[in-house]
């Protein structure tokens, strides 16, 4: 799954391509992408493309108007792609193109083999405003940390999934967080003390500055806006590393089983 890192790379790319660009028309070419408002993106024009929490939006400027007014965000789920063709020539087809978004220099295609992505359209800003704090923002504090943890039982690591906590993290970053504050995934958050928080906090800030610079994590699916892969996957402590040594201590790194979801930690480094 793209996590902040990927959503994040694709949404910079995409606004070094294609901002000051006009939008022609939107062809949607799934009906599993429901009815969308196409009206309300033909003749604006993209004012910049952005992340907010893990959706890629395109913020654009109506005809006549000078502010952004409307705004088309995509989630890209398991396995979407926003790629971006410059020039006249029809986008590559293929089964798993959704929706041609026709600009007047080029076109940007929406591919997604496995149909779980999602496109919005609205002139309401507050209707794509991910539902929890956005962690590289400087006003995520550990204080703040602290405060939104509160006495939870809930395990750390099953904690900084909660998209209505803090936006973006996966099961990658999580992990490689939890491994680099030191922490125990399994810990009850509510539990973590002070120092705990303070260490979390910069290696949650820290871990996706690094994944954004080196363009995200490429297991299978992800690939950004120019089909290329994320190389952060070198750079990974414990993620899927499960039985190979830690690279702190040597100790053997284990897997375990929260809420369905693998984690992966040093038994040594994170006690
Ligand atoms: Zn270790």
């Amino acid at each position: 799954l793209p996590e902040l890192p990927e959503v994040e790379t694709v949404a910079r790319q995409l606004n070094a391509a294609i901002a000051g660009l006009r939008v022609k028309d939107l062809q949607v070419l799934d009906a599993r992408l429901g009815m969308l408002p196409s009206e309300l993106v033909e003749s604006s024009k993209i004012a910049c493309v952005k992340r907010y929490g893990k959706r890629v939006v395109l913020e654009l400027i109506p005809p006549r108007r000078r502010e952004p007014g409307v705004w088309l965000a995509v989630h890209l789920r398991m396995t979407g792609r926003l790629i971006w063709q410059a020039g006249q020539g029809a986008v590559e087809p293929a089964r798993s193109l959704r929706a041609v978004l026709a600009l007047n220099k080029g076109q940007l295609g929406f591919y997604d083999t496995r149909r779980f992505g999602t496109i919005d359209i609205t002139d309401h800003k507050a209707d794509i405003l991910p539902p929890g704090l956005e962690p590289l923002d400087a006003a995520v504090t550990w204080q703040r940390l602290k405060a939104l943890a509160g006495k939870s039982p809930t395990p750390l690591k099953a904690w900084l999934l909660r998209q209505d906590k803090l936006t973006g993290l996966g099961n990658i970053y999580a992990s490689e967080a939890c491994f680099a504050a030191r922490l125990n995934p399994e810990r009850p958050v509510g539990s973590l003390g002070d120092e705990d928080f303070k260490r979390l906090n910069r290696s949650i800030k820290r871990i996706l500055r690094a994944a954004i610079k080196h363009c995200g994590t490429t297991f299978s699916d992800f690939q950004d806006s120019t089909g290329s892969v994320g190389g952060y996957v070198k750079y990974l402590k414990v993620y899927a590393r499960a039985g190979q040594p830690c690279r702190t201590c040597g100790t053997p790194i284990e897997k375990l089983v929260q809420g369905q979801r693998s984690t992966f930690y040093c038994p040594e480094c994170q006690q």
